[in-house]
């Protein structure tokens, strides 16, 4: 296939095997890939996210944007924080993006910075 490293099949299998895990383990897992996909070039950083979007149809038609932050994993003694929905909200302490994560402690992906939602 030209321009492709793996073959469709294969990441149908791998796809396949990510939709097979809740949540929180989906975001363990991408914690670990997204990461290496920043860029710093000419003085800027561009790093690869997980967003939530919620969208009130009664309200509005532009959704609202959240990026998922990582469980502090220390804090929950290794675990990955409650096997919940992303149900956490809150925003960065440091840099004040809207924060959405199963676990009321985490690590805001954009800057690092360690947060407390709600
Ligand atoms: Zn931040």
């Amino acid at each position: 296939m030209v321009g492709c490293v793996t073959a469709d099949e294969d990441r149908d299998r791998l796809a396949k095997q990510l939709l097979e895990l809740p949540v929180h383990e989906l975001v363990d897992v991408l914690r670990r890939v997204l990461p290496h996909y920043t860029e710093d070039e000419y003085g800027l950083r561009t790093t690869l996210v997980l967003a939530t979007a919620n969208k009130d149809e009664d309200v509005s038609d532009v959704p609202d944007l959240a990026l998922v932050a990582w469980p502090d994993r220390d804090y929950y003694d290794g675990g990955l924080g409650p096997d919940q929905g992303l149900w956490e909200e809150g925003h960065c302490a440091k840099c004040a993006t809207d924060l959405a994560s199963n676990a009321k402690r985490a690590y805001c992906p954009a800057c690092g910075a360690r947060c407390a939602l709600t």
